[in-house]
């Protein structure tokens, strides 16, 4: 018999802490409405932002590619996987992002593990923001290069940490749009700061990506900057593209040594080309049809509007993302709970996702939600707090 005693301890251990986390089935396509366990939930959980993932357009332009293509790219991008719909996406996402060129990657996970080890090394620097996402900070680590963190969204703090530390090379790295927050990072002053230090800038927009920006360019476009100021771009195509994968943009050089050096773009199999031709409808919707961002920006301000009449506290987000702070995971569980009695299904976000002591209900708002569906949540939630309320007086 195999000792799992180690395994066990730590299981039960975490199970203590109420931070077991649990996967709910869902037994619908990705929608505002989705079914799981046989519930029919209101959903404000996903990251599919513009309501693409089941957009008709996107599945026959998968339908027609597998029809085509057949489904396994068989190979990775540098043996034979590399499809002419592989390029034509990343022709596509050079334009949209007005960088020279771009590379696909088969997860964002992977893109950003794999660019930044691809670029630094012992003796150099990485630079990162507080509440950046785990997968910039593996990509740190695993980079081998000396690590900082600074305050989040603190361009004096950036500073310091770049005056303080000598390397060859510095590289800041940056959430675009912070996805446990909602928040967007001043990219205007970090680029100046970036410049003037001669630091490289990487900039992981996965969450603006599609929303921000004139025709869904995202953070950067947002905050006026040109393709050229941020010369390390991160999108992921599983959030409001509502596909999967990811890409980098950047000019010439970047993208040449990645092909050559980043592991996680090398050693891998080439996403299914009908991936990269649903991308490419779902990118052409995103560029040719504001219409979603337009709902969408209506639905986070009737949200948060109507929240914080309700007294919740709320973040200093204009995005999709709203989180309602609680402070302790009991709290932020008993209210998804609670929500979930009245078929509204928000998760609970708590540490190590998040720093301790900022349990969280993430509510993510998307164009496919009518606006009676937002007044839904909100009357759910001031039920579920009052519910809350009276549950923790029986206890006093
Ligand atoms: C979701 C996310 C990723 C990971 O992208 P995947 O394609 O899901 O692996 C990377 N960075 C940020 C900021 C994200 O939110």
């Amino acid at each position: 018999m195999t000792d799992w005693s180690r395994l066990t301890s730590r299981l039960a251990q975490r199970q203590q802490q109420q931070l077991m986390r649990q996967r709910n089935t869902i037994e619908t396509a990705q929608n505002a409405e989705i079914v799981s366990n046989g519930q029919k939930l209101l959903n404000f959980c996903s990251n599919d932002y513009l309501g693409l993932a089941n957009h008709p357009q996107v599945v026959a332009a998968l339908q027609q590619a597998a029809a085509e293509y057949g489904v396994g790219s068989g190979a990775s991008h540098l043996v034979n996987g590399h499809s002419t719909l592989h390029h034509q996406l990343e022709e596509a996402l050079a334009a949209f992002t007005g960088h020279q060129r771009a590379l696909l990657f088969s997860t964002g996970y992977m893109a950003n593990v794999g660019v930044i080890s691809a670029l630094v090394d012992k003796g150099d620097l990485v630079l990162q923001d507080k509440l950046n996402h785990a997968s910039l900070i593996d990509g740190g680590l695993l980079s081998g290069a000396r690590f900082a963190r600074y305050l989040h969204n603190d361009v004096v703090s950036l500073t310091q940490k770049l005056q303080q530390h000598q390397a060859n090379q510095q590289l800041i790295v940056t959430d675009g749009v912070f996805s446990m927050d909602g928040d967007i990072a001043p990219l205007n002053e970090i680029a100046a700061v970036a410049k003037q230090h001669n630091a490289w800038l990487m900039v992981d927009d996965a969450h603006g990506i599609g929303c921000l920006g004139p025709n869904g360019e995202g953070a950067v476009a947002e905050a006026g900057l040109a393709g050229e100021d941020v010369p390390i771009l991160i999108g992921t195509f599983g959030k409001a593209l509502g596909t999967a994968g990811a890409f980098v943009a950047g000019d010439e050089v970047l993208i040449e040594s990645l092909i050559q050096f980043a592991r996680p773009y090398i050693y891998t199999t080439a996403m299914p080309p009908a991936i990269a031709a649903a991308t490419l409808a779902s990118l052409k919707l995103v560029q040719t049809e504001s219409f979603r961002r337009e709902k969408l920006k209506q639905r986070i301000h009737q949200f948060r509007s109507g929240a914080s009449q309700l007294g919740l506290q709320l973040m200093e987000s204009t995005t999709a993302i709203q989180p309602i702070v609680v402070g302790d995971t009991e709290t932020a569980l008993k209210l998804s709970q609670f929500l979930k009695a009245q078929d509204i299904l928000v998760t609970a976000i708590r540490p190590p996702t998040v720093p301790t002591g900022t349990a969280r209900l993430r509510v993510t708002l998307s164009a496919s939600h009518s606006e009676r569906q937002v007044n839904q949540l909100l009357d759910a939630l001031a039920k579920a707090c009052k519910q809350l309320k009276d549950t923790s007086s029986q206890l006093n």
